[in-house]
């Protein structure tokens, strides 16, 4: 493996993993407002009885189409990386001597003498002509491979994580102090949120956590105007 192969791998490797907690924070992004939106919105139409039965009901379809939403897309990445992986085959069994120039000229392009680029290239088909091709062509890594289930259930964890949050707030004693505490709770998840997802971003934190934080304010107050629409013509 050469110095840039070792780099690009960490580099890769890196971001991969920032991606996964920045999918958990944006799934727990989503859990929070769209539970605690849900919630205020039951609260201002005066439908309190069904306050737990619909953060309940909200969390668990949340979290069910946020799981099947990562499970199709990160099943239809995978279907495009195998059609790849199928059609190089193909290329490599149809056209070796092609392939080989083919990888020459990439390693020539990332900086090697065309001498040194086809020595490299003709050791790399040697050894595994398919490996070589789909990582130095293709970018695909087999230890990066996003895992469908793994990322459903991933998903469907930090929506749940988030929903929780306001739906505590259910609990409160009072009709007023539910609704401050879903609001409140609320208001103290988006927080951290932003602060991790700006951690991860390499972003301002304050910068990112006020936009969350009018996000999630916004979701709110539009489902209690709903809400209060409802309770006034009486549905
Ligand atoms: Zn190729």
């Amino acid at each position: 493996m050469t110095l840039e192969e070792v780099f690009k791998r960490n580099l890769h490797h890196r971001s991969q993993r920032a991606g996964w907690l920045r999918a958990a924070v944006l799934g727990a992004n989503d859990g929070l407002v769209s539970t605690a939106s849900l919630m205020i919105g039951v609260v201002a139409a005066g439908k309190n009885g069904f306050l737990i039965t619909a953060g309940i009901a909200g969390i668990t379809a949340g979290a069910m189409s946020m799981a099947v939403g990562e499970y199709v897309s990160v099943r239809s990445q995978n279907d495009v990386e195998d059609t790849d992986r199928k059609l190089e085959m193909e290329h490599l069994a149809a056209d070796p001597e092609g392939e080989l120039l083919e990888l020459q000229d990439i390693y020539i392009s990332r900086g090697l003498t065309p001498e040194l680029a086809l020595e490299v290239a003709q050791s790399m088909h040697r050894k595994d002509p398919l490996a070589a091709h789909l990582r130095d062509e293709l970018g695909q890594h087999p230890h990066t491979k996003a895992r469908p289930v793994q990322a459903a259930v991933a998903s469907a964890i930090s929506f749940t994580i988030g929903g929780v949050i306001p739906f505590a707030g259910a609990f409160a004693p009072t009709i007023g102090a539910k609704a401050w505490s879903i609001v409140i709770f609320t208001f103290v998840g988006l927080i951290l949120t932003g602060i991790v997802s700006a951690r991860t971003a390499g972003a301002k934190a304050l910068n990112t956590t006020l936009r969350v934080i009018i996000g999630g304010g916004l979701g709110m107050l539009i489902t209690a105007g709903i809400g209060q629409i409802a309770r006034a013509s009486g549905i």
